[in-house]
């Protein structure tokens, strides 16, 4: 496959960076209880991070967008070397976004999420980002930041085109103009509050809610071991990706590992179904393996894996 042409549009990620702190535990803290952790690991994450590194890995070109504490740099070093483009994070004053993850022996989990930087941009700082973006490049974003409204805002005035994945959803995602958005990547609870009905909804229900609710924007819909269905703007022509039978052992980051796989593909110019072709492979691959951004694939074994 040949790597992304020199006029390819640029992907610029407005997205999370999180400093994941992970304690395995015997059980889950109980209320007033001390606990000794058996094992303690520091990784990067966040959606943002772990779709970046996804769309690199994928072989794409990707600019990130993001703000870290300035005791983190090691995580600016980690997706530079991952191949994401971090000129544009800023080092602030204040702690990164972070969490704090207890894991214990049956693979339960209790998550503390502090927004830190992420949760930090002012308005000064998304006026500046847009300013070496040109018309026909894609904004790429999630929900993990705050000023999602005014970035859309800016990068529409801008004329980008918008792929938006609304994780985690929240209730003001429905105020954002999503009507004027590109591509939106929903999984199906995001799907099902987004059209307001039960995440229990047929394939056929949610694809269709979803197309009247937005006629305009091409729409993917993430279905777990279920695959994907790629809804066309205007026609609503439905296309439709099985995912690849495996052993699941941890589906963390699945989702960003098939958004940026797919964003990486259509840099590249690629039809629908080879988008979502490379995005399920490559997903199928990370939930063979545990963790988030460890788990994303190269695209050489992606290459191996559909050959
Ligand atoms: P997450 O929040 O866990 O990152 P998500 O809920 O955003 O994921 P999903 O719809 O669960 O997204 O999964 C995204 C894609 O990953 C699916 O469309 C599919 O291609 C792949 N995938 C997920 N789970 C499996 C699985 N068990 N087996 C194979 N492929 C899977």
């Amino acid at each position: 496959m040949a790597p992304f042409a020199p006029s390819s549009p640029t992907v610029y990620n407005f997205g999370s960076i999180n400093i994941d702190h992970v304690y395995r535990v015997p059980h889950l803290v109980k209320p007033g209880e001390t606990l000794s952790s058996t094992d303690y690991r520091v990784v990067l994450g966040g959606k943002g991070a772990n779709q970046s590194l996804a769309l690199a890995r994928g072989g794409g070109r990707v600019v990130h967008w993001g703000q870290l504490g300035k005791s983190d740099r090691w995580a600016l070093d980690t997706l530079s070397q991952g191949g994401v483009d971090t000129d544009s994070v800023r080092l602030v004053d204040g702690p990164s976004g972070h969490t704090v993850i207890q894991v214990d022996d049956k693979g339960e989990n209790a998550i503390v999420l502090f927004g830190g930087a992420n949760q930090a941009f002012t308005a000064e700082r998304i006026d500046g980002l847009l300013d070496g973006a040109e018309f026909g490049d894609w904004l790429l974003l999630q929900n993990e930041c705050n000023a999602v409204d005014e970035i859309i805002e800016r990068a529409l005035q801008h004329r980008l085109k918008i792929a938006f994945n609304p994780a985690p959803m929240t209730r003001a995602v429905k105020d954002l103009p999503l009507d004027e958005l590109s591509l939106l990547f929903v999984n199906r609870g995001e799907a099902a509050a987004l059209v307001g009905c039960d995440a229990e909804s047929t394939t056929e229900v949610l694809t269709r809610a979803l197309h009247e609710q937005l006629p305009e924007t091409d729409i993917v819909l993430t279905l777990g071991s279920e695959g994907a269905w790629f809804i066309t703007a205007n026609s609503g022509e439905t296309h439709y990706q099985p995912a690849r039978p495996v052993q699941a052992v941890d589906t963390t980051g699945a989702g960003d590992t098939f958004i940026g796989y797919y964003m990486a593909a259509l840099q590249e110019g690629r039809d629908v179904s080879t988008c979502l072709l490379r995005a399920t492979a490559a997903a199928a691959l990370a939930v063979q393996k545990h963790g988030a951004t460890e788990s994303i694939p190269d695209r050489d074994e992606v290459e191996t894996f559909l050959s």
